[in-house]
């Protein structure tokens, strides 16, 4: 039996005649650049998420550095962050000309400890972006106070967590703005790069449409240097077809990871742990253990994928380490030396779950 982290063969063979039909069609149409796809997607999307806007961009990474931009963050600013996330968290800010100041992590979690984020706020710090990792809402409620008092900026990194929720809030409808990926894998994913973001302020939407489109107010009228970060018109098909099933996707991988927690609770594994703070989507199920390369290594004999998001936290990634001086953060020292992330899928069945902790089990026996 092999076993894959993701299963997109299985979900576009369901959705096949739909997508290829929805394909066909926007070839036939040529509106290739922010046509009616995308315009739909904006639409059903701001709708879904509760927000007033929803903006398609290129890629998740776009989206995060846009709204940063929008919300004119720049060179001398300090953006607080979580150096246990996908480098692009911290890229963005880089690319703004910001500082990333990285605080520690929650052990629980792995989200961004709240108790710590108060003592790193400067007379510099203008922003924050909490990543609600792995699918697992930050507490955005506590996050949002503490944020008024200081007049921060949040920008939700949402890349994890489409469909997320808070007392029925979805994650992205928090902050100022929140930044979505569609990378392929993603619980949301299209078929190729895709982002979003959304945000209430209809000055900040109208900005950002600005900022993803050259800058241009009106055609050929270039008011503020833009880039070219568009959703692609052939993803957003894609999107409007998969936007449908987003709940039943993120109900099935509860499921799963409500089977591998029943399975693995006897064994010394660390499973994920849900505090009760929102509505968990397991874009991963990662787990820690002492002896993880033991066990990625009989997993892969067994032809079962098995990945680590992430071995080494951002404050230690050489680019960031050159910043400044050598800072400790244990919990994600700890998180990224123990972690590994088991298969996770809506399709992932109880059989090959049940195959995946026996192997498991039978390597810590
Ligand atoms: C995937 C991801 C991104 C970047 O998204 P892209 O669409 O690949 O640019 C940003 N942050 C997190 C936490 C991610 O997982």
């Amino acid at each position: 039996m092999n076993i894959p982290m993701v299963d997109l063969k299985r979900q576009y063979s369901e959705l096949k005649n739909e997508i290829d039909e929805g394909i066909l069609q926007a070839l036939a149409d040529t509106k290739f650049i922010l046509g009616p796809a995308v315009k739909k997607f904006e639409e059903d999307a701001s709708k879904y998420l509760g927000v007033k806007h929803a903006i398609g961009v290129a890629s998740g990474t776009d989206a995060l550095h846009l709204a940063l931009a929008a919300a004119d963050i720049g060179s001398g600013d300090e953006v607080i962050t979580t150096p246990f996330t996908f480098i692009a968290t911290a890229e963005a800010i880089s690319y703004v000309g910001a500082k990333p100041i990285f605080v520690d992590i929650n052990h629980d979690t792995f989200n961004l400890d709240l108790d710590k984020v108060e003592q790193a706020i400067t007379n510099k710090t203008k922003a924050i972006i909490p990543v609600h990792l792995f699918g697992q809402p930050v507490d955005m409620p506590k996050l949002s106070t503490l944020c008024d008092s200081y007049n921060l900026t949040i920008v939700e990194d949402c890349a994890q967590s489409f469909g997320a929720s808070i007392d029925s809030r979805q994650t992205g409808s928090f902050g100022d703005f929140g930044a979505f990926s569609f990378f392929p894998s993603k619980n949301l994913g299209c078929y190729g790069d895709g982002g979003l973001i959304s945000t209430s302020s209809d000055k900040k939407a109208e900005k950002i449409r600005f900022l993803r489109n050259h800058g241009m107010s009106k055609p050929y009228h270039h008011t503020m240097l833009g880039f070219n970060s568009r959703l692609d018109e052939l993803q957003a098909v894609i999107l409007n077809i998969k936007l449908l099933h987003i709940d039943s996707y993120n109900k099935n991988r509860r499921q799963v990871a409500k089977t591998y927690n029943e399975l693995l609770q006897d064994t010394s594994v660390q499973t994920p742990i849900a505090d009760d703070i929102g509505v968990h989507v397991y874009h991963q199920f990662t787990c820690l253990h002492p002896k993880r390369d033991l066990i990625i290594q009989v997993l892969k004999d067994s032809n079962i994928a098995c990945a680590i998001y992430y071995p080494i936290p951002l404050h230690l990634q050489s680019i960031y380490r050159k910043a400044g001086p050598d800072i400790n953060l244990p919990n994600s020292e700890l998180a990224a030396s123990q972690c590994f992330s088991l298969p996770i899928y809506p399709e992932l069945d109880e059989d090959k779950i049940g195959h995946i902790t026996d192997v498991i089990k039978k390597a810590l026996a």
